[in-house]
């Protein structure tokens, strides 16, 4: 077996428990295969390299992204492309099941909540965007929906705080 092949089976262990479908209004998202526990990672990436081609906004742009759509803002002003894994389909939602940790090795997405079986897995956009010039609408089906969501600076006090100190945003 090449070792291509073998990163290909590395990837697809981020998968487990979890599958890709459409949703009503996002496109395709994830969901979960059965149900998790708050506080269980649902994807744990521990690729080393993970980190390795973190560009610039300027970058970003350059290379013909669109940074509201392809890219991940790990922290204010780098930027990652999309990885080809499976939570580049995770949508986001005004009321989250899970949020993202990073460490230097990598990043694990946490259930904040008990999640169950067959619902979309999802976090807060706003958790990794900084950049106050990105801005989308949503459309989650949440009764408090923000409607616009923009950088992490944008969002309630109370909000920032409670993401804080779950640990689920950039802390410096
Ligand atoms: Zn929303």
């Amino acid at each position: 077996m090449t070792t291509v092949k073998l990163d290909i089976l590395e990837q697809l262990k981020k998968c487990l428990y979890l599958y890709i479908a459409p949703t009503p209004h996002c496109g395709y998202g994830v969901y979960a295969a059965k149900t998790f526990k708050c506080g269980e990672n649902v994807i744990v990436n521990d690729n080393l390299d993970y980190f390795q081609d973190e560009m610039t906004r300027e970058a970003a742009l350059q290379k013909g992204y669109d940074i509201n759509k392809d890219c991940f803002e790990h922290k204010p002003g780098y930027y990652l492309a999309p990885e080809g894994n499976i939570d580049d389909f995770m949508n986001h939602s005004c009321c989250p099941n899970t949020g993202l940790i990073f460490d230097q090795d990598g990043y694990a997405v946490r259930a904040l909540t008990d999640i169950e079986k067959d619902a979309e897995i999802t976090y807060d956009y706003s958790t990794y965007t900084f950049c106050e010039q990105d801005v989308f609408d949503c459309f989650c089906d949440y009764a408090n929906c923000r409607e616009v969501i923009s950088a992490f600076s944008t969002l309630p006090k109370m909000l920032q705080e409670k993401y804080m100190k779950l640990g689920v945003t950039w802390t410096g």
